[in-house]
C-alpha cells in the first residue's frame, strides 16, 4: 500500500457548524487527542516507514492549541513533512496571528486557511488575510481552502487527491443541508467513487477515537487496537464490505449489494454512498463509524 499521508482529525469540536462540513464539525462535538495518544500514533506512523506527511486538521485544531503545538513539534522532530488546516476563528488581526503561529515556526510545513460564503460572511475572510500577512512575516507556507458554492452535480473529481476546494462534495452534513437544493441524477449513474483511491490509499484520516478513514466514516480499523502496521497489512479492500462494493460497482453497486432502499436521484456519488452506508450503520458497526463522523454527538 502506497499510504503516505497521515491526517489527524486533533478533535470534532469546531466553532462553526457549517453546512458543507465532511465530519459534522460543531461546537456541540466532543473528543480531542491527548499528548500521550499523539505521541503514540507517531510512532506508529514512523514505524510503518511510508508516511512522510501527518496534517492536524478537525472539528478546529486550533481548539486545543497547546496540544497542537506539542503534536507538531513532535511530527517534525520524527521527520514528517507537518501540515495545519484551521478555520482561523482565532485570527483577529495580523499582529495577534502572528503571536498564535510564531511558536509553530521552523516546524510547520504548511497551513492552510478553510474560508469561503460556507464559513465567513466574505468569500476571503478578514482572519484569512491576518494568517497570509502573518505566515508570510514567519516565512511558514500558506494558502487558503477555498469551496464554491453548490451549483449541482457533475464535478470534475481527481482520485485521492486532498480536498482543496472547490466544488462542494455531499458527505457528511451536506447531505441533509445542501444536497435537497440542488439537481440530482439518476442513482445508477454512479458508479464509481470518484475521489478515493479505496484499492490502495494514499492518505487516511486519524480520529481521536482511534478509527482509521478510508473516507469519513468509512473505517479500514482501529490503531487503539490493532497497530497501524497490521492494519495496513492486514487491509484486503474487495473483502471489506463496504469497500468491495464500491470498488466493483460504485456507490450503486454498494445499494444493489445489500438492497439499500433509496430515492431516484441524488447530488452526487458521495451523497448516494452516504446515504447507503447511513443505512448500512446497524449491520457494518466496525466499518461504519463512529457517531459524530455521521451526525451523532458522541457517546
Ligand atoms: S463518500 Fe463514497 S463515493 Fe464519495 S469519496 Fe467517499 S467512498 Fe467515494
Amino acid at each position: 500500500m502506497s499510504l503516505d499521508g497521515l491526517h489527524v482529525l486533533l478533535t470534532y469540536r469546531c466553532t462553526f457548524r457549517c453546512d458543507h462540513c465532511f465530519v459534522w464539525g460543531s461546537p456541540d462535538q466532543g473528543g480531542a487527542f491527548t499528548k500521550a495518544s499523539i505521541d503514540a500514533v507517531l510512532d506508529q506512523a514512523l514505524d510503518l516507514g511510508t508516511i512522510h506527511s501527518v496534517f492536524f486538521e478537525g472539528g478546529e485544531p486550533f481548539l486545543y492549541y497547546p496540544i497542537l503545538l506539542e503534536a507538531v513539534r513532535a511530527s517534525a522532530q520524527r521527520g514528517f513533512q507537518v501540515g495545519i488546516v484551521t478555520n482561523g476563528y482565532w485570527a483577529t488581526t495580523a499582529d495577534d496571528a502572528r503571536v498564535w503561529l510564531e511558536p509553530f515556526a521552523g516546524h510547520l510545513d504548511s497551513l492552510s486557511a478553510s474560508t469561503d460564503e460556507l464559513h465567513f460572511a466574505n468569500r476571503v475572510s478578514p482572519e484569512a488575510q491576518h494568517i497570509l500577512e502573518a505566515c508570510r512575516a514567519l516565512g511558514i507556507p500558506a494558502d487558503l481552502i477555498v469551496c464554491d458554492v453548490p451549483q449541482g452535480p457533475g464535478q470534475p473529481a481527481r482520485r485521492g487527491a486532498v480536498v482543496e476546494g472547490g466544488p462542494i462534495l455531499y458527505r457528511g452534513r451536506a447531505t441533509q443541508t445542501l444536497a435537497p437544493k440542488v439537481p440530482s441524477l439518476a442513482w445508477e449513474s454512479f458508479d464509481e467513487c470518484p475521489h478515493e483511491r479505496l484499492d490502495d490509499p494514499g492518505r487516511v484520516h486519524l480520529d481521536p477515537m482511534g478509527n482509521l478513514h478510508l473516507c469519513q466514516g468509512l473505517v479500514m480499523g482501529n490503531l487503539f487496537e490493532r497497530p497501524l502496521k497490521e492494519i495496513v497489512a492486514g487491509y484486503r479492500p474487495a473483502k471489506h464490505p463496504i469497500v468491495g462494493p464500491l470498488l466493483r460497482g460504485g456507490p450503486a453497486e454498494l445499494v444493489r449489494r445489500y438492497d439499500v432502499p433509496h430515492a431516484e436521484g441524488y447530488a452526487d456519488a458521495c451523497h448516494l454512498c452516504f446515504s447507503a452506508r447511513l443505512a448500512l450503520r446497524a449491520r457494518f458497526p466496525a466499518e461504519l463509524g463512529p457517531d459524530p463522523m455521521y451526525g451523532e454527538a458522541a457517546s
